[in-house]
């Protein structure tokens, strides 16, 4: 907590702080101690936690950084953060992000932009830039996200620490604030792999709650740790190494490659040749699922209420024009246009066609390797300011995470150096669906 309050105004990595109440818990935690022997200490007995600020924490605020939520008190716990408290995690805080966890830089966050740590004229990445920030600053020990496009892994690069998107189906999303249901997953962004590990092995598996949890065993992931990487068959996607990638990017990445290679394992140079279309798929589908699913915003349940209006659907307008922001307000007009009558076909429609193809490149891709090495980002942390006024560079900022999502598949994003201004770059495994372990083997082999 003196460290949040160190780092706090430099960095604004927190929208909540739960100070009081986590000293509390902290304190009975240390009197529990005594009573308990080794083996009845819970695996996270006392390690404080934050997570991100569109994840359920009961009775603590949650406002997915929106004015709409400004001071929307969670009635109950996410299914991830009930496993932690389960555990014996405590709380400190909920960290910043864009609004609704729409963007790549914590710039529209209604609480004002998240700094990057490594650089402060640097934006953290996003949408999870405050839980990787915090991370990076050592205000939080570790931290869960949620990645929809990216919003884990692109921050974890920006900020020089670990983000794993799990499988979808492998966390259960109960209790996430649904941006695009079908893309959404929450994932740990630790300091290291071994983190990643521990904390993955806590929040995975099925979830009555969640129709979409997979009903499959959950692996001890801390098993997968055994620096086992002779052998292994490494895809390196052509189309991710082209012209357009920061060459000091490129080479730090190509040498985390290269190390693997000398450690055993052989890299195979593969194609996904419908990456090119990725972005375009997902600013159709995850638009049009989030204009669906932010409808519950009107101004009846939840908490923010525009104050003038003359009857119901004057309120609607109100509330909604006032309480959500620009970012938001452009999702769900391209939403609601590429989901009505007329268009449906021409953009929902292709785009679910596109992504099934996007699928089929990585399943083709995984019949010959067992693991997927990519850049995370093409760039490193961009300046505050720098992509705000326009939209699609900032959208192209996620090139390299998108597909991913699109296809359903788990993905971890590690440092791998840092370049000439000192400013970290990550590397990206991609892994085939619910085999978590190898990426987060090699991911370890690399540390
Ligand atoms: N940057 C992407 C977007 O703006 C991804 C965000 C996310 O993963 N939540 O939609």
């Amino acid at each position: 907590i003196e460290r949040i309050e160190q780092t706090e105004e430099k960095l604004n990595a927190y929208i909540t702080v739960c100070a009081q109440e986590a000293l509390e818990k902290a304190k009975v935690a240390d009197e529990e101690l005594l009573r308990l022997s080794e083996d009845e200490i819970p695996e996270l007995f006392g390690i404080p936690i934050a997570i991100k600020d569109n994840i359920n924490v009961e009775g603590i605020r949650m406002t997915c950084a929106s004015r709409m939520l400004e001071s929307f008190i969670s009635p109950y716990d996410a299914t991830v953060t009930k496993k932690l408290r389960e555990r014996g995690a405590i709380f400190i805080g909920k960290n910043n992000l864009d609004e609704f966890a729409m963007g790549s830089s914590t710039e529209t966050s209604y609480f004002g932009p998240t700094k990057n740590p490594w650089d402060f004229s640097r934006v953290p990445g996003g949408s999870s830039g405050g839980s990787a920030a915090a991370v990076a600053a050592r205000s939080a020990l570790a931290s869960l996200g949620s990645d929809t496009g990216g919003s884990i892994r692109q921050p974890a690069a920006f900020c020089g620490v670990v983000g794993l998107k799990p499988t979808y189906g492998r966390v259960s999303r109960y209790g996430l604030t649904a941006f695009a249901s079908s893309l959404d997953q929450i994932g740990p962004i630790t300091k290291n792999v071994e983190d990643a590990a521990y904390l993955l092995n806590i929040i995975s598996g099925l979830d009555s709650k969640d129709a979409t949890s997979a009903k499959l065993p959950v692996p001890n992931f801390l098993e997968a740790l055994n620096g086992e990487v002779k052998g292994l068959k490494v895809g390196l996607p052509k189309e991710y190494f082209v012209e357009g990638i920061e060459p000091e990017v490129k080479a730090l990445v190509e040498e985390a490659a290269r190390k693997l290679e000398k450690l055993g394992a052989e890299l195979v140079e593969v194609s996904l040749p419908t990456t090119k279309y990725s972005v375009e798929t997902y600013y159709i589908i995850a638009p049009a699922e989030a204009s669906s699913n932010l409808g519950r915003f009107d101004g009846v349940r939840y908490t923010y209420r525009a104050k003038n209006y003359k009857g119901l659907v004057d309120m609607y307008c109100k509330t909604r024009a006032e309480g959500f922001g620009d970012e938001v307000k452009r999702r769900i007009m391209i939403g609601t246009y590429t989901l009505s009558a007329g268009y449906y076909d021409a953009y929902y429609l292709k785009a679910q066609k596109v992504r099934t193809l996007i699928y089929n490149d990585f399943q083709k891709a995984f019949e010959s390797v067992d693991v997927l090495l990519t850049p995370v980002t093409p760039e490193v942390a961009f300046k505050i300011g720098e992509k705000t006024d326009d939209p699609i560079k900032m959208y192209l900022s996620d090139v390299f995470t998108i597909a991913v999502n699109l296809a359903g598949l788990p993905a971890l994003s590690l440092p791998c150096g840092l370049t000439a201004q000192n400013l970290p770059v990550g590397v990206q495994l991609i892994g085939k669906a619910f085999d978590e372990e190898t990426i987060l083997k090699v991911a370890h082999a690399l540390e």
